[in-house]
């Protein structure tokens, strides 16, 4: 249904969309994601026929967003970064002049009280926009882009500045139309991605740096579990036994928090399960392990980790790529707690990023 190829967007020196190619398939709902300054914003703007490119396709169900735009435009429904909303209509009017703005074929009044009860904005309808709270304006935007029947939706930042239950209105809204249209959906918030999203597309400086399920996002890191340890000894002593252990790649030590105790990072060779011989050597030396546990790369170290390796020109992987021994070592091992629940959205925020 889409594709863009070798996509590069240049405003003056600054290379903002680097060399991008993807494909999407009907019905899919993918996700952009990536600091702010990434480039998402630009790509939606280009695929939607707002923003010339500097090299490179794109095409809409085979028709090129240059040589064909009208037909290319028929098939998206476009909510921008910030809606193009006329504060001083009614829900009712804005709507009414989108719709005659869009050239619909479909008759009037019907299809857009269609669109009015599928958002949930009926209760709205003959208020002024400007009198409306952020979560019902977005509400209205995401409106306007269903006028026409669009396959395809492309939503930039559909979340951003609402509340915690506005999250997750939208957002509920987004999966039910995600059962009947294709989807892009642009965000710097990950769990919002992850409950959404089937794939995800992480974008970096103008580029792709992943682009793949969560699940095997997290898959294709998962060789890099390590393990957490505080046992009773001295650094000295622990790190005699734990290097010892066949399987153990590398140890790190990381303190001491506890009297007579040591903590350890220990990180196994790949495809390495050492913790029973981990424990049992211990055992064996008469120490005391007062905690072990793995820890799981959440989606947010993933995502750290990933854009770390790029920013030093380095690739981590799209696609299975094996690490090198540097990049290992440079890897931040960041401890960010993704808090899975609903209304803590706000928290999973990423950190800014923008390009220098
Ligand atoms: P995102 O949506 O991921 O936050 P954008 O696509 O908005 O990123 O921006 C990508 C890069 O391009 C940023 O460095 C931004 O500063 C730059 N940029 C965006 N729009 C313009 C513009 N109109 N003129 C110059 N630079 C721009
Ligand atoms: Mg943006």
């Amino acid at each position: 249904m889409i594709e863009v190829s070798s996509l590069s967007k240049r405003y003056g020196n600054h290379l903002a969309v680097d060399d991008v190619s993807f494909s999407i398939k009907k019905g899919e709902v993918v996700g952009f994601l990536g600091p702010n300054g990434a480039g998402k914003s630009t790509i939606m703007n280009i695929m939607t026929g707002y923003l010339s490119l500097t090299a490179g396709s794109v095409s809409i169900d085979e028709f090129d967003i240059i040589e064909n735009p009208e037909e290319a435009k028929k098939r998206i429904g476009y909510l921008p970064e910030i809606p193009p909303l006329y504060t001083d209509m009614t829900v009712k009017e804005y709507l009414y002049f989108m719709y005659d703005l869009k050239k619909v074929s479909f008759p009037k009044k019907p299809h857009i009280e269609e669109i009015v009860r599928l958002v949930k904005i009926d209760n709205v309808y003959n208020r002024l926009i400007k009198n409306l709270s952020k979560g019902y304006r977005q509400r209205v935007g995401i409106a306007q882009a269903l006028i026409g029947n669009p396959d395809l939706l492309i939503l930039d930042e559909p979340t951003v500045g609402l509340d915690p239950k506005q999250i997750i209105e939208i957002r509920n809204l987004i999966s039910r139309l995600g059962k009947n249209h294709t989807i892009i959906l642009s965000s710097h918030i990950l769990s919002e991605i992850q409950e959404v999203c089937e794939r995800i597309i992480i974008i970096n400086s103008g580029k792709i740096i992943a682009d793949d399920t969560a699940e095997n996002l997290s898959k294709n890191l998962s060789d890099d579990h390590t393990l957490s340890i505080r046992v009773t000894g001295t650094e000295a002593e622990i790190y005699k036994i734990l290097s010892s252990v066949s399987g153990v790649k590398d140890l790190r030590f990381v303190g001491s928090k506890e009297a007579g105790t040591v903590d350890y990072i220990i990180e196994p060779k790949e495809n390495c399960d050492i913790r029973a011989a981990v424990s049992e050597r211990l055992t064996e030396r008469k120490k005391t392990i007062l905690s072990f546990r793995s820890n799981e790369m959440t989606l947010e170290q993933i995502f750290l980790r990933l854009t770390d390796a790029a920013d030093k020109g380095t690739q981590l992987f799209t696609k299975a790529t094996p690490k090198t021994e540097t990049e290992e070592k440079d890897a931040p091992k960041v401890k960010v707690d993704l808090e899975s629940g609903e209304a803590t959205v706000g928290e999973a925020t990423l950190p800014e990023k923008e390009d220098k």
